[in-house]
């Protein structure tokens, strides 16, 4: 309430920046006589003029109008469009490093052009990022021709390219490309054996397009480079022998424990957990099996790697039986689906479950990937010294981009006042009884020869609704985000007279719908030199077409179904109703949807039956819709939590990955890194002496001998410790790493004039280089592995989350010590004579680099079955129905086959049923 009137008072936080923003517009508008007034050599001469004001001190706000001014301009003449005012709005607010929320229709491809060219006058690169390769591409060449007048280049970067043409592409002053791309360039490029091979120059400003699938959707798969792991085979077998030795307990904590056991066993997420007792055995039989030495913890840094075989190795032989969750066919274990029992060849588990059932069942243990290098959309996107975003839909998102990405949301006006008509939602009690109405909407539509945009949530949906339209004659299109260009060009005449679309959410992203069809494409496909009789015989067509649209009410969006998000449903309304034009959507529902399954069946279905519901009708209720919207919320927020955890956890990695990649960096760009190493010896050296004789202890404790042993062995030189104690008894220990750490440098440089200082400088650099990125490979194996057994530690009430941080630290800086070790044991003892040397060591270093690497991102997925399940055990009074688990159906079930649960009992009563 007291919001509210706050509000009318003293207007929005949006209102007022819209409202500051249109001060400038007015400023712009004012130059635009100016500007029109120029010639084409004029106008393009500005960008030079606004780079050498920009030397001179002028700052980027300082040129913001007259940059737009020029940009507007160049607009209305090579691409007649003129930018409109609340599109220089837009603008304003990427160039403000702030998400621009601009209905879909009114033109976020032209918008920013104005941000991206005033971000390319420093000169250091502006990325403009784009759903995929095809709008990469459409969008750099259509709005290229805005930047080539003005004499910026443009580049665009798509999966065919090659690394020269992408070094080139990257160079332009603006870069389209799509998100995958510019990750996984900056993936590869922190794995180049040399700067030469590297391609992208830095991260100065990027304008993310449709950034909540980008930033939210995607958020939760990471970008993963992969290669074949160095898996040790022989620890899958090990830990198969050793864990039928433990014992599993009965019982739980709360029920009172029947029989004390070794570990415990959730079935629910399928996850195992030592107990006390059990980890106590564990240890000892490690130690039998000479895996750990007598004395050692399991928890130890260097044993993190047999926690993960160990915990394959439970979960295999505690949750997974043969002939139920798998089978053994030809030498292979093959997973059977939960659901629906069919067998899913080639489909193997992670986490190393697949090998350890492998051993279980003894057959071949196949060997798997490694992660060489990973990074979430998230914490790429943070490398931009400034980033903004425009989308459709940012709105109810606000609150996320807020938090975690610092980015503020501005809903920009529409040009023209929106006139859609959203209807409510109709509520069936039955999927049958819902998709037939949906056919009587299209059917209708069709007849008045209105286009209609059927939404659905799944392909299978999309085909199911497709077989229904077909039995009555019913022409139509079915898009599912596979084939972007062919799926673009049927979009773009969905709003033809009675067209009729079937689209899951993402099909046909970023093409608009126009109504009669787009004209530009049909003029297009009758090549360049239309004759004029032609053109405008096509022209009045469409204006016909479009009349007749206009008339039958415009585009009708349909949904098939609620999605999880209120987001996604609203992007596809949004298709209908753009910059003014007329249209109308509706949403579809029934008591069999997930969404309203899981979280709304009770109380809908109650007041269902209290209206008494025949066959074929439909509820619509304003409580129905809140109902609805109640559950989205919570699975809202339920999604944003789980990304906040992932990101917790990819800070820990991302913060090491940045120390890494710059380090790496550094040496790949330095001509010279003898100061860098002299540094390293230092601390070397006086940690080997730490070690031998540790500070602030007697002389009985120390190890001279040890010491010089080491030296002589890790170093490659000797220095009589003893000796030169015993000479001076008074010498006190600070003077003798002193004394010890100048004959390590002096030894050095007489390997340096044995080879040549040019020589020695090249093979340094390979040297370090070859030790960190193995190193590095090796600790991100580890972090894997890390990840995965954290959980097993939950015995201890330790949090895991700082378990993993604290592990994790260790972890890295021992990785680090170890490179510096390494690197000057390497260096002091490898005897180099000649270049051939140098070069086989970068022959080793490319060979190892690695080789039959796999690009993966997983499409970001619906909530997955265990989340759901999690959702639902938080007891939330609508998410508990019965505390069944939540079963994603993968293909129709009839009501009177076996309920996939495995219960036994018929569907409609166990899953299927109703109330
Ligand atoms: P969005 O990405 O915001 O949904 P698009 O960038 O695809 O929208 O643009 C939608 C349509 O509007 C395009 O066909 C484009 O040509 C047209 N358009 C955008 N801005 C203007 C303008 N200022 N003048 C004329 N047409 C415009």
């Amino acid at each position: 309430m007291l919001g509210k009137l706050v509000k009318k008072v003293i207007g929005s936080r949006n209102d007022r920046i819209v409202r500051q923003k249109y001060r400038i517009v007015e400023k712009i508008n004012s130059l635009e006589p100016q500007f029109q007034s120029l010639s084409d050599d004029e106008l393009r001469a500005k960008t030079g003029e606004f780079r050498n004001r920009l030397e001179q001190g002028e700052t980027l706000d300082d040129l913001l109008p007259e940059a737009f001014a020029a940009v507007r301009e160049t607009g209305r003449r090579v691409l007649n469009m003129r930018h409109f005012d609340v599109q220089l709005i837009g603008g304003m607010v990427l160039h403000d490093g702030k998400i621009a929320e601009m209905r879909t229709g009114e033109g976020k491809t032209l918008v920013a052009t104005l941000a991206a060219y005033l971000n390319a006058l420093p000169g250091k690169g502006v990325h403009v990022v784009t759903v995929n390769d095809y709008l990469a591409r459409r969008d750099s060449e259509w709005m290229g021709k805005i930047y080539r007048f003005l004499g910026m280049s443009v580049g665009v970067i798509t999966s065919d390219l090659d690394q020269k043409q992408r070094r080139e592409a990257y160079g332009a002053d603006i870069t389209y490309g799509t998100n995958n791309e510019f990750g996984f360039d900056y993936l590869r490029d922190n794995m180049a054996f040399s700067k030469e091979d590297q391609v992208q120059r830095g991260h100065f400003y990027a304008i993310v397009d449709e950034v909540d699938s980008i930033l939210i959707d995607e958020a939760r798969t990471p970008l993963i480079i992969s290669g074949p792991t160095e898996e040790r085979t022989d620890l899958y077998l090990k830990m198969n022998e050793l864990v039928p030795q433990l014992v599993r307990q009965e019982g739980d904590e709360k029920e009172g424990i029947k029989k004390p056991g070794d570990y415990t066993v959730d079935e629910k997420t399928r996850q195992v957990f030592l107990t006390e007792r059990g980890h106590e055995k564990v240890e000892k039989l490690l130690a039998e099996h000479g895996l750990i030495k007598e004395g050692e913890s399991l928890y130890d840094a260097a044993n993190i790697r047999l926690l993960h075989y160990l915990n394959a190795a439970l979960r295999a032989r505690a949750l997974y039986h043969r002939d139920v969750d798998y089978i053994v066919k030809d030498g292979e274990v093959v997973i059977v689906d939960e659901f629906t029992g069919r067998v899913m060849p080639g489909r193997r588990w992670s986490e190393g479950l697949h090998q350890a059932l492998e051993a279980k069942e003894g057959v071949q243990i196949q060997q798997e990937n490694q992660t060489l290098a990973s990074i979430t959309f998230q914490n790429y996107f943070r490398l931009y010294d400034k980033l903004a975003g425009m989308t459709g839909t940012a709105d109810t998102e606000a609150f996320e981009f807020h938090q975690i990405y610092g980015l503020e949301v501005v809903v920009i006006p529409t040009h023209k006042p929106m006139v859609r008509e959203d209807h409510s939602d109709l509520v069936y009690l039955t999927a049958r009884e819902k998709f037939n109405a949906i056919v009587d909407d299209i059917e209708d539509c069709v007849k008045r020869g209105q286009p209609v945009l059927v939404g659905t949530t799944s392909i299978e949906n999309s085909e199911y609704l497709s077989q229904l339209l077909q039995r009555k004659r019913i022409r139509h299109e079915v898009l599912n985000a596979k084939q972007h260009e062919r799926e673009a060009h049927i979009i773009a005449q969905a709003g033809r007279p009675g067209a009729v679309t079937i689209a899951t959410n993402m099909a046909g992203r970023g093409t608009d719908i126009v109504l009669g069809g787009s004209l530009e494409a049909e003029l297009a496909a009758h090549g360049e030199n239309i004759p004029e009789d032609v053109k405008e015989k096509i022209q009045s067509e469409w204006q016909q077409r479009h009349e007749e649209v206009v008339k039958a009410g415009g585009l009708h969006v349909i949904g098939s179904e609620r999605h999880e998000s209120r987001r996604v449903d609203n992007q596809l309304r949004g298709r209908s109703g753009r910059q003014g034009d007329p249209g109308s959507s509706r949403f579809y529902l029934s008591l069999e949807d997930d969404l309203l399954r899981i979280f709304a069946s009770e109380r809908v279905a109650a007041l269902m039956q209290k209206l008494g519901m025949e066959e074929g009708e439909a509820i619509e209720h304003p409580w129905v819709t809140r109902a609805i919207e109640s559950a989205q919320r919570k699975v809202e927020a339920h999604n944003f939590d789980i990304r906040k955890q992932l990101l917790e956890y990819d800070n820990v990695a991302n913060d090491q990955r940045k120390v890494v990649y710059e380090l790496r960096n550094e040496l790949l760009a330095a001509e010279d890194i003898t100061d860098i190493l002299d540094a390293i010896r230092r601390d070397v050296i006086s940690e080997e002496v730490d070690k031998h004789i540790p500070p602030n202890t007697f002389e009985e404790q120390w190890d001279l001998e040890g010491l010089e042993k080491a030296l002589e062995n890790d170093f490659g030189f000797h220095y009589p410790v003893r000796q030169m104690l015993d000479e001076h008894p008074e010498m006190q220990i600070e003077e003798l790493k002193e004394k010890i750490i100048e004959a390590a440098e002096q030894a050095y440089r007489e390997k340096e004039q044995q080879v040549g200082p040019e020589i020695l400088r090249q093979f340094e650099k390979s040297v370090m280089l070859q030790i960190l990125d193995n190193a590095w490979k090796e600790h991100l194996a580890a972090m894997d592995h890390l990840r995965q057994g954290i959980h097993l530690r939950g015995y201890a009430q330790r949090d895991p989350k700082q378990e993993y941080k604290r592990e994790a630290f260790q972890m890295f800086s021992s990785m680090l010590e170890n490179i510096k070790h390494e690197t000057i044991s390497m260096l002091s003892r490898v005897q180099v004579q000649s270049e051939e040397d140098v070069e086989a060591v970068d022959e080793q270093r490319r060979e190892s680099a690695p080789h039959d690497v796999h690009y993966e991102h997983a499409e970001a997925s619906a909530m997955s079955e265990e989340e759901a399940k999690a959702l639902i055990e938080e007891g939330s009074q609508e998410a508990a129905v019965e505390q069944k688990p939540y079963i994603r159906p993968t293909r129709k079930i009839g009501r009177n086959e076996p309920c996939p649960c495995g219960s036994g009992k018929k569907y409609k009563h166990c899953h299927g049923r109703l109330t």
